[in-house]
């Protein structure tokens, strides 16, 4: 599967939009949005009016960065939330928070969610004590989220937890800072999940 090896910070201009892919430094004022807040390119600050089209493509773009999930990944979580009860839109975006990687990272685990999932990728990461390396497990309400014993003292997990305050942790999970766990508490309600993002226009783009 492809996968995207070039400047994480230039697909945040693309965007003109702070994606929170590079940890610390998205906090800083060396972030790049904040410096150059146009799109990248010789014609970055000289496009155009957007068309319909446009806007809900820019849309899923964001989303699925933002997410770090390829293509095919991101459709069929779309396809998922589309078969599921509700709204679809907010279907999507729950079904793209309870993912583990994105879990490990609101709890604080890793500065990024690139980080969260080499964490999982790399076995540091358990659900209710059984360890899983699979960065799209789902998790569910009552599942603990925790960081292996044995991986307790990688140094770049302890500062991670450290620079949690800086990004709260959502109302849904409950971190327990000192034992290295969190609990999902509950379902994310459309409320809670304050990412700036239209996911009506991603439906949309879809249903063409
Ligand atoms: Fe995006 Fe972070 Fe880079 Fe800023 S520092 S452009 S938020 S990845």
């Amino acid at each position: 599967m492809a996968r995207y090896r070039g400047s994480v910070c230039r697909l945040c201009r693309r965007e003109v939009q702070k994606l929170y892919l590079k940890g610390d430094r998205c906090f800083s004022d060396k972030c790049a949005v904040e410096r150059r807040a146009f799109p990248p390119g010789q014609h970055g600050q000289r496009r155009g009016k957007t068309s319909d089209y446009g806007l809900q493509l820019r849309e899923k773009q964001k989303v699925r960065r933002m997410y770090g999930l390829a293509e095919n990944q991101f459709k069929l979580t779309y396809k998922r939330a589309a078969r599921m009860r509700g709204v679809t839109g907010h279907n999507l975006l729950m079904l793209l928070e309870l993912r583990l990687d994105n879990v490990a990272y609101r709890l604080g685990f890793a500065g990024s969610r690139a980080q969260a999932r080499h964490w999982v990728r790399h076995g540091h990461i358990t659900i209710n004590g059984q360890r899983v390396d699979i960065p799209s497990a789902r998790v569910k309400p009552g599942d603990v989220v925790a960081v292996k014993d044995g991986s307790r003292e990688i140094a770049q997990l302890k500062q991670s937890l450290e620079a949690v305050a800086r990004r709260t942790v959502p109302g849904w999970l409950e971190l327990e800072a000192d034992k290295f766990r969190g609990t999902v508490k509950a379902l994310p309600s459309r409320e809670e999940l304050t990412i700036p993002m239209q996911e009506q226009l991603i439906v949309e783009l879809y249903s063409r």
